[in-house]
């Protein structure tokens, strides 16, 4: 299939013209006819993609393989006919496995061979029954567990291929949708976890996450893009949501008396957030209205898909044009899209944001209702069976407001639970093996997938990561302030290494002459979020897995030799 898009793309620059879907030909190229007719402009939904690839094979560059199968077949058109092969047991071709992540579905061999399935959840909320009905769903077409994400999200695994679209449909009868997970999309929309609960928030992100997710699903426009794109909405809470780590950022903010524009709760735009490039989202200097929020993200992402590097995957993120472009020129273009200027405020006239509480993920907190609580439900690096998943829906629909309301933590918050249940949520989260409690190691413990059921993966990520926790909390009793320890399986960073206290990347040993290699890691230290938000140092190269948890001990010893005291972070 590619041989034969890089021959069209040779034709196209020959004569041929372009339809929204395909190319077709219009002239006698060739034949020694007439010259062919000009190309008709694209329209439809497509179109702004096709422009903007069109743009770069006119100026003679080669389109990346993701690009051309985009192209090729929309993956939404092609929808039957993946469903139809998958039904027949078929393996999906890589550009069909990229495909089918435009429907939610990941085929992860080798390192298992079905799918995976990643789902919205905007916000990271979920109803009990949704939980619960995702838990059968495992059952029935997965491998009978769960996993939270970074993204506040679940993703279950061991879908055999002709489960992958049953599984996809049991979805949609609760209420839910992989749409648009995977591949070059905007990826699951995170809110506060908080949001509604939380005396110290600003603004619940809630009507923000879900109206955003609303908005990118039903535009079609809006998939295909250069690359994944990530949107994240923070209400200025207790819980860190991480939205300098997305590609755009909100931050609910308060304005004072005096600005440019009038005082009281406005969202401080932040963009270009990808830390596996080592970048942090910068703020703009704007605020916008909360209703605003939906127009202006639009705006940015159209102009990022008719800018963005369409040739290059790891320069195909918006970063990039940020840094080609600077944020002036980029607002400008954004500013043409909407037809009007945006407000800027001095950040003078911004009051500071109320500090994060880390370890509000964990265990028993006050919500702002009187008499109700949240209560943080620890999961080992994320995971859960089904039959604890049931169980947990239960406890919140009996002992809570029934929802469930998934962290960037990888963990889970019970909510509305009234102070004369707090003790029956914890006793029945123990008895299903699970805790409330987290020491201070495992608080704070992101592991990625890993090579457990990622192919990109140098490491078992998730392994490692329990390893080092419970070789911590062993040794180190004394450490009494929370220190993130961040695994992350390659590049891509899923786990967000570099923004841990501790950040480990997978990276293979080599061991012998003969160039034998075992699992290991680089090791970075120094990262955060923010208010401070930073990029972690790389101290230790190809470390062996067998040595981190002693080199982790090493670290943290030192800093509890060399603190001033407990207020003195790791950081
Ligand atoms: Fe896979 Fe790499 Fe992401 Fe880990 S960071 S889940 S190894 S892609």
């Amino acid at each position: 299939m590619a041989d034969d898009f890089d021959a069209e793309q040779k034709r196209y620059l020959e004569g041929f013209a372009h339809g929204i879907t395909a190319v077709r030909m219009t002239g006698g190229l060739g034949t020694g006819g007439a010259a062919p007719a000009p190309a008709p402009e694209p329209t439809g939904p497509d179109a702004p993609h096709i422009k903007a690839q069109d743009k770069l094979v006119k100026a003679g560059a080669k389109l990346s393989d993701q690009e051309k199968w985009k192209r090729a077949e929309n993956p939404f058109d092609g929808h039957n006919r993946l469903i139809a092969e998958a039904e027949a047991g078929k393996t999906p071709k890589p550009e069909d496995n990229f495909r089918w992540r435009y429907h939610g579905l990941f085929w992860v061999a080798p390192a298992q061979t079905s799918y995976m399935c990643r789902l919205r959840i905007p916000n990271g909320i979920l109803q009990h029954w949704q939980f619960a009905g995702i838990a059968d769903l495992a059952d029935a077409h997965g491998g009978g567990y769960a996993h939270v994400t970074t993204r506040a999200n679940l993703q279950v695994r061991e879908i055999a291929p002709e489960h992958g679209q049953p599984f996809l449909d049991g979805l949609v009868d609760l209420g839910l949708t992989a749409r648009g997970a995977g591949a070059d999309n905007i990826r699951n929309v995170t809110g506060s976890p908080t949001a509604g609960i939380d005396a110290q928030e600003l603004l619940d992100t809630r009507p923000l996450a879900r109206s955003w997710h609303n908005w990118i699903l039903n535009d079609r426009s809006l998939y295909g893009l250069p690359r994944k794109f990530n949107v994240a909405f923070d209400g200025g809470g207790v819980l860190p949501v991480l939205e300098e780590t997305n590609d755009i950022g909100f931050q609910a903010v308060e304005v004072t008396e005096g600005a440019s524009v009038e005082p009281g709760i406005w969202m401080r735009l932040v963009l270009g957030g990808i830390t596996g490039h080592r970048d942090i989202a910068r703020d703009t200097g704007v605020v916008l209205r909360p209703k605003e929020c939906n127009a202006v993200a639009d705006a940015i992402l159209r102009v990022f898909i008719e800018n963005g590097d369409r040739t290059n995957r790891n320069k195909a993120r918006m970063k990039y044009v940020l840094d080609a472009w600077g944020f002036d020129k980029y607002l400008a273009a954004v500013e043409e899209k909407l037809g009007r200027k945006l407000e800027r405020v001095d950040p003078a006239h911004i009051k500071p944001r109320g500090g994060f509480d880390r370890y509000a993920h964990v265990g028993v907190h006050r919500q702002k209702q009187a008499g109700l609580n949240w209560i943080g439900v620890v999961l080992p690096v994320g995971k859960m069976t089904t039959d604890q998943m049931r169980a947990l829906a239960a406890i919140a629909r009996e002992c809570g407001d029934g929802l469930i309301r998934l962290t960037v933590w990888q963990n889970f918050l019970f909510s509305g639970v009234p102070d004369a249940h707090v003790a029956e949520v914890e006793a029945r989260v123990a008895a299903l093996g699970l805790t409330t409690r987290a020491s201070s190691i495992r608080a704070g413990l992101v592991a990625c997938t890993g090579n457990r059921g990622c192919k990109f993966a140098a490491s078992d990520t998730k392994g490692h990561a329990l390893m080092i926790a419970d070789y911590i909390e062993a040794r180190v009793k004394e450490l009494d302030v929370p220190v993130n320890l961040h695994l992350t399986g390659c590049h891509h960073s899923c786990a967000q290494h570099y923004i841990g206290d501790i950040g480990l990347i997978g990276a293979k040993v080599v061991v012998s002459e003969e160039g034998d290699t075992v699992e290991g890691y680089d090791i970075v230290v120094g990262g955060g979020f923010g208010e401070a938000a930073r990029i972690g140092t790389e101290i230790w190269k190809a470390v062996r897995a067998e040595d981190c948890p002693g080199r982790v001990e090493l670290l943290l010893r030192d800093y509890l030799a060399h603190r001033t005291g407990p207020q003195e972070s790791f950081q």
